[in-house]
């Protein structure tokens, strides 16, 4: 997309202030930079820039500005719906190296860290010190924080512990000239000026490179248990996640199953799942301070859920809660060894709907011919859809798209939801994004992205339909 002049200028530019280590050119590595987990999308950079410090971020983007060059930020490549794929080529500028967790600060409960560090690296510096940091995405083990900030990532604990934006108290982040600027601080309650830290929040990579991050701690609990609760449809299991909630009984997470993720799930690992023949599956996880506490809640639930306790399977060992979660987290291994081409979709309704939007969903899917899985997160109405090609041809596949998602798009507005729950627009639903957002409300968004990146260098081709240009 640029001419070799501009990338070779580039190129000279870069490695004279980085050094050569820092920026890479090799066809093999940019080519592993070409994609992240969505699937069937794949764009090459034309550099690799790996930033180790605040100043190599503001270096890259000072001379990527002045030659007009787009920079797409990227984390650890987990994102499913293409925010760090580089779509009009440019530089990747990568934070996989600034990992460093800079302070746990235990008196204040705050957590200091480089957009690089792993989630789950994070979590566990945490809990060494009897803290916690509860937002958990399915991917914490390979995701960053960088990432989870700028995607407002969420997970099955937001039904308790709520999402990351919960727990950012404050940003350091460099603008698109090359500009550092400090957003929010250390303080629980900062209300001085604009809540810039909220705005970078969600923003996909479009408005500036986060470079340190301030985080809020939480003292973490000291019993839990998952337990599973099998049903005969997903609209008992609906039912059942509004009764425990109308019972006061607020769980860490509630996850759910409908019968086709079962079933595929069941195959996929040999029919070892508990409850394989049940319509549906509630995934709970309940905490608190001590044992007691937390087996009177599970008591609590089954009389909410009017069920036997003998139907309930009370995980009490670490074994016997990896065996209850195994299934959840073996869907996407599953969909892709059955279809590596596929549709995942992540809309949000109001919790007390679900069953009608998959009902509604899934008798489309049906009468379409298409095999689909659904699952996610009851307790916040996130539900994932995934639909998968199998065996169609490619080309029919790709025609059949775009109905598609506005069919599930439309389902999940009229219900009072919306397009994404915590995947965010990206790459592939920015074409969508005037179903769910007035033309008033782009606007302005747009006139925000003009305001910290006016030339549009900053991940162009994400978030909205057109360029800020428009
Ligand atoms: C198996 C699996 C399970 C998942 N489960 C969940 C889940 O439960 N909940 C959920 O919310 N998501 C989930 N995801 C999606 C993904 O893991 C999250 O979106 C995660 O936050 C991405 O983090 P990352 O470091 O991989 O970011 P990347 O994929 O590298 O980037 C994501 C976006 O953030 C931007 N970005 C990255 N770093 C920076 C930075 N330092 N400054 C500015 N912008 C930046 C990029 O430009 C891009 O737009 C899942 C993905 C997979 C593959």
């Amino acid at each position: 997309m640029y001419n070799t002049e501009i990338i070779n200028n580039l190129k000279y530019r870069l490695q004279d202030i980085l050094t050569d280590k820092k920026v890479e050119t090799d066809v093999d590595i940019l080519d592993k930079y070409s994609c992240d987990e969505t699937s069937d999308l794949r764009f090459m950079p034309d550099l690799l820039v790996r930033a180790e410090s605040v100043e190599d971020v503001r270096n890259t983007l000072k001379i990527c500005n002045e030659l007009n060059v787009s920079v797409t930020p990227r984390g650890a490549g987990t994102g499913v719906t293409g925010g760090s794929v580089p779509v009009s080529g440019g530089v990747i500028l990568s934070t996989e190296k600034m990992n460093r967790i800079l302070e746990i600060d235990r008196d204040n409960m705050i957590a200091v860290v480089e957009p690089g560090v792993i989630t789950f690296d994070l979590q566990q510096k945490a809990l060494h010190e009897g803290l916690m940091y509860p937002p958990d995405p399915a991917s914490l083990e390979t995701c960053s924080i960088g990432g989870n900030v700028a995607e407002n990532a969420g997970g099955p604990k937001a039904v308790k512990y709520g999402i990351t934006k919960d727990y950012i108290l404050g940003l350091e982040i460099v603008l698109a000239d090359g500009t550092v600027v400090n957003t929010g601080g250390r303080t629980v309650k900062n209300v001085t000026g604009y809540n810039l830290t909220g705005i970078i929040l969600g923003s996909e990579g479009t408005l500036a490179v986060i470079t340190k991050i301030y985080l809020r701690l939480i003292p973490s609990p000291a019993a839990s248990r998952d337990i599973l609760i099998p049903f005969n449809s997903i609209e008992r299991a609906v039912e059942a996640v509004t009764s425990i909630l109308k019972h006061r009984i607020i769980p860490a997470t509630i996850e759910f199953m409908e019968k086709d993720a079962i079933d595929l799930v069941s195959k996929h690992m040999d029919g070892t799942i508990p409850y394989a023949d049940a319509g549906a599956h509630l995934l709970i996880q309940v905490d608190g301070q001590s044992d007691d506490e937390v087996y009177s809640l599970i008591n609590r639930i089954s009389v909410a859920v009017d069920i036997v306790q003998e139907k309930i399977l009370v995980a009490d060992s670490i074994s016997q809660s990896n065996r209850i979660w195994k299934a959840r987290r073996s869907i996407r291994e599953a969909i892709v060894k059955t279809s590596p081409i596929f549709l995942a979709e992540d809309c949000v309704v109001p919790r007390a709907v679900i069953h009608f939007f998959l009902k509604s969903l899934k008798e489309f899917f049906i009468l379409k011919g298409l095999y689909s899985v659904m699952f996610g997160h009851a307790g916040d109405g996130n539900v994932h859809i995934d639909v998968l090609k199998k065996d169609m041809e490619y080309s029919e596949w790709k025609k059949l798209l775009p109905d598609l998602k506005k069919q599930i798009y439309r389902r999940a507005i009229d219900l009072g939801g919306t397009i994404t729950g915590e995947h965010g627009v990206g790459y592939l639903r920015k074409d969508y994004l005037t179903m769910a957002l007035s033309a008033e409300e782009i606007a302005l968004q747009q006139r925000i992205k003009k305001a910290f990146d006016p030339k549009s260098i900053l991940n162009p081709g994400k978030i909205f339909p057109f360029s800020s240009e428009a």
